[in-house]
């Protein structure tokens, strides 16, 4: 899943991703968009422009 802020892209691999028992879509669980945010916040901090990272659960 890619995320972008301003001129900021971070990659991650191996997000957990749940489907909606309505319609079939697929959608990021709730405890990892709450950990991608943080991690885009830290890197945008950090300065980091582009960097591809494996999502680990915590
Ligand atoms: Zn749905």
């Amino acid at each position: 899943m890619t995320l972008e802020r301003g001129l900021m892209i971070l990659v991650f691999r191996n997000v957990p991703a749940r489907v909606c028992e309505v319609c079939g879509e697929e959608y990021v669980a709730e405890e990892a968009t709450t950990q991608l945010l943080a991690a885009v916040e830290e890197a945008a901090r950090a300065g980091v422009q582009v960097d591809i990272r494996e999502y680990v659960a915590v």
